[in-house]
């Protein structure tokens, strides 16, 4: 691993991490995905390098793994329960097609270019202080103060981390009333990063995040999301889904 202060000086790119010598690169032996990861740097089409993936960390510093960064993504079901699920039923709520981020309440990865279908560069918005475009690049600065330059090939940065925002206060809305429900005492985090930053936004995508938040319609909400989905196929697939519908609603 690379220590983090190795780039105190200086912008953390894929070109300056991959600097180092191989062995140096090399992970915490049985390294699993976390939150506390800054960014996971897509390397698969290097082929210089023993790995697919470069992992800028909080505390183990900068390092080289063998998984693609699609991988990577996939394993925060291993964090959170439920994964990449989630965040697919709240980019359905907005209708967010493309470029959808990862979504765990005050946790967002976003993806840089593409999404969930391939390999790209995802960059944890809670874990950056602020962030800003320059044509085709974006710098990220890190609550500890590196700053982190990736290449964003296309679109508005500043919309594209609005958009991951607003699915994640949508999430918060979700939640958090059910949990404060279930009588439990919430106390709010100390710093949420980049995923505040949007919070006094008034644009119809932010009029939505209060809306439809009644605990009956975020369940049905769910449930047809996961019907949508199960690939059904019979004469009558309408019918079939209200029999799924009355299924999972769970009522005795
Ligand atoms: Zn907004």
């Amino acid at each position: 691993m690379v220590h983090l202060l190795a780039f105190r000086n200086k912008e953390i790119t894929k070109d300056n991490i991959l600097k180092y010598e191989f062995e140096l690169l090399k992970g915490p032996t049985d390294f699993e995905v976390d939150f506390d990861c800054d960014a996971l740097l897509d390397v698969s089409e290097d082929k210089r390098f023993n790995g697919n993936s470069l992992i800028v960390h909080e505390k183990h510093g900068a390092f080289l793994v063998e998984k693609t960064t699609k991988e990577l993504v996939n394993e925060f079901y291993k964090r959170n329960t439920v994964g990449f699920a989630l965040s697919k039923v709240l980019a359905n709520f907005f209708s967010l097609k493309h470029y959808v981020p990862f979504v765990f309440m005050y946790v967002v990865y976003m993806p840089i270019s593409g999404g969930t279908r391939k390999n790209t560069d995802w960059i944890g918005l809670h874990l950056m202080n602020s962030c800003r475009q320059n044509k085709k690049e974006a710098y990220f600065i890190t609550t500890q103060g590196f700053i982190i330059k990736v290449t964003f090939p296309k679109g508005d940065l500043d919309s594209r981390v609005h958009d991951a925002c607003v699915l994640c206060q949508k999430c918060v809305a979700i939640f958090l009333p059910l949990i404060v429900a279930g009588g439990v005492d919430v106390r709010g985090c100390v710093f949420t990063g980049l995923v505040v930053k949007f919070n006094t936004c008034h644009c119809p995508l932010h009029v939505k995040v209060n809306l439809e938040n009644d605990p009956k319609i975020i369940g049905l909400m769910f449930i047809n999301f996961i019907i949508d989905h199960l690939g059904i196929e019979s004469v009558n697939p309408e019918e079939e889904k209200k029999h799924y519908r009355r299924f999972l609603s769970g009522r005795l």
